[in-house]
């Protein structure tokens, strides 16, 4: 086979402390030509080459949830999870696949993509996720959405002070939101932390680490929901990003 990803079992132990067993690896390759045929039809990713798509889709996608670099089962052991914005599936299939007992929504608003990852649920025959199609703006205020999650995660959607007011109104109180994210300034710690006072959570931590692979610089931040979010949270579709909170 020409597309086939590398296991990378020493790699996986070295920087999360954990590996893939049989039938996980098994489902990542099978998400990983998924991907590449439906990169066919629509425009999932441009991380196609198997190094790349191992690196920042499958090892980014859980280096989220091994803060530190220490694999945590107990962070999604019968937890709900959602994963918002999530576009091909990232990061929350490759979560789903290696936390079965954790209920994983999957939500976009692009019904493309949705459809691409029901067919992709369906196939890797992966029962723990499940889809939605929505803004989050809407559904942070849908009774079935919000305060029912005890984690939240979302990459690659907007800066990290939108992710707080996307994510944070979803969550339990005492539930983690996970953003990840690329470069880091000190400003956007500040504003952030400003954001995230009044939507009721704190910056638990922040971490910078590199990628096993090219040694590229990324982040992750861990919000703690404390308290209730304000019923005005998440402003109506749009404003968030317009105007995000400061
Ligand atoms: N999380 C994926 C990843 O890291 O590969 C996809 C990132 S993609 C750049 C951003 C995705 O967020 C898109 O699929 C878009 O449709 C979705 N999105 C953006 N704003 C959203 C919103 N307000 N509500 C729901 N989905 C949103």
């Amino acid at each position: 086979m020409t597309n086939l990803l590398p296991e990378m079992a020493e790699i996986w132990q070295q920087t999360l402390n954990w590996q893939p067993n049989a039938q996980q690896q098994q489902q990542f390759q099978h998400l990983y030509e998924l991907i590449l045929r439906g990169n066919q039809q629509l425009n999932l990713t441009r991380i196609t080459d198997p190094q790349e798509f191992w690196e920042k889709h499958l090892w980014d996608s859980l280096r989220g949830i091994a803060p530190n670099g220490q694999f945590i089962p107990s962070l999604l052991e019968n937890a709900s999870a959602i994963d918002i914005g999530t576009g091909a599936g990232f990061p929350g299939i490759p979560v789903a696949i290696t936390m079965p007992n954790c209920q994983m929504t999957l939500l976009d608003s692009t019904r493309k993509k949705i459809n691409f990852i029901d067919e992709s649920l369906t196939q890797l025959n992966l029962s723990n996720a499940k889809t939605f199609i929505g803004r989050v703006e809407e559904i942070g205020h849908y009774p079935q959405h919000r305060k029912r999650y005890d984690v939240a995660l979302i990459r690659a959607v907007s800066n990290a002070s939108v992710c707080a007011e996307y994510t944070l109104p979803l969550l339990k109180q005492g539930g983690l939101a996970v953003i990840y994210r690329g470069n880091w300034t000190e400003d956007e710690t500040k504003s952030l932390q400003n954001a995230v006072n009044q939507l009721g959570g704190l910056i638990e931590s922040l971490e910078q680490f590199t990628t096993p692979l090219t040694n590229s610089i990324r982040h992750c931040l861990y919000l703690r929901k404390v308290v209730n979010t304000p019923a005005s949270f998440p402003r109506a579709v749009g404003i968030p990003t317009q105007n995000p909170l400061l």
